[in-house]
């Protein structure tokens, strides 16, 4: 059977059954409460089956190629595993330096290359806008694993899927994101998730890492209740839940500035004895020092569980986007 051809991302409002299959996934503007609760039951459902019997053939024949200009751990081998537990099989090209790019080729050209060979194409690249790029010229679907400083869509599904578990709920949820929340992609996607639910966002960081403007003018459009803050200690008694997130050495032009901000705020045994006992801890990896690894048997610590998450997510929007779930 072949795969639906790709038709474009889904305008909110689009019957329910074509939301997913055949579409691209470029960002989390294309979703809405709806399709993240279908995403969430059936990652649920994935999360069952893997616990049983680990995997099954609902993908059998269809190939993904994984394609990653930037480096990766958890988002490259979390879509190779989540294709391989459905069944299907991978093309995986993470060091692009091996293929056609370090001869020049074009993004266009390499996504038409890999997309004759498989049914879907993962890419991560360091623009933002790639992903969109990409789709312009794909008969495929495209599913965006991160660009640049922009989106990181499927990163903020699995942590609203992981919050879901862990807490049980979303609606009611007061939500700190911690550290570098300008070039943060993961919680520019996250945070522009909350206007689905009832989900109260503190936003923490030093003012030169502070969340872009257009991201804040996101929230304030999808009338999401949100406070800025510099200190971590004006929001850690009342939230519950501590998104932390790394410092990115990588988008800074000058060392210097990289210096001066890295290490802000550093959650520790100390600084968790004023958390909730309720709460949990978060964070997209990789750590740097953001978290003192003496935080790691705090059962709050939530960051292990969320990696194992991102599979369950993931094995849930490839088999949507192929119209098999
Ligand atoms: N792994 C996440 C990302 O790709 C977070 C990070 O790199 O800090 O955006």
């Amino acid at each position: 059977m072949s795969s639906p051809s790709a038709g474009g991302v889904p305008a909110l409002g689009q019957p329910r059954d074509e939301r997913f299959a055949g579409r691209h996934v470029l960002s989390v503007k294309q979703f809405d409460r709806a399709d993240l609760e279908r995403v969430f039951r059936v990652a649920h459902d994935m999360k069952v089956m893997v616990g049983l019997v680990g995997t099954t053939d609902l993908l059998k024949g269809k190939v993904l190629a994984n394609l990653f200009y930037e480096p990766s751990t958890r988002t490259a081998s979390s879509f190779i595993a989540a294709m391989e537990r459905l069944g299907g099989s991978v093309i995986a090209i993470n060091e692009v330096k091996f293929s056609s790019v370090s001869k020049g080729e074009t993004l266009e050209d390499t996504v038409r290359v890999l997309e004759s060979y498989a049914d879907l194409v993962v890419l991560r690249h360091p623009e933002v806008g790639a992903a969109a790029r990409a789709a312009a010229v794909a008969r495929k679907p495209i599913l965006n694993a991160g660009d640049g400083v922009g989106e990181h869509p499927t990163q903020a599904l699995l942590d609203l899927f992981t919050i879901r578990e862990e807490l049980g709920r979303l609606d009611g949820v007061e939500l700190a994101l911690v550290g570098d929340l300008r070039h943060g992609r993961t919680v520019h996607s996250l945070a522009r998730l909350a206007r689905w639910f009832d989900i109260r966002l503190r936003l923490v960081s030093p003012s030169s890492l502070a969340m872009p403007a257009e991201v804040l003018d996101d929230l304030r459009e999808g009338g999401v209740t949100f406070t800025e803050h510099r200190d971590l200690d004006e929001v850690l008694g009342s939230v519950d839940v501590l998104y932390v997130t790394r410092v990115q050495q990588e988008r800074f032009a000058d060392p210097a500035d990289y210096q001066a901000v890295k290490g802000a705020y550093v959650i520790t045994p100390a600084v968790l004895e004023r958390f909730s006992p309720r709460g949990i801890v978060m964070h997209p990896l990789p750590r740097v020092d953001e978290i003192d690894p003496a935080c790691d048997a705090d059962p709050r610590a939530a960051y292990f569980r969320q990696i194992a998450m991102g599979m369950y997510v993931r094995m849930a929007l490839l088999a949507l986007v192929m119209g098999r779930a």
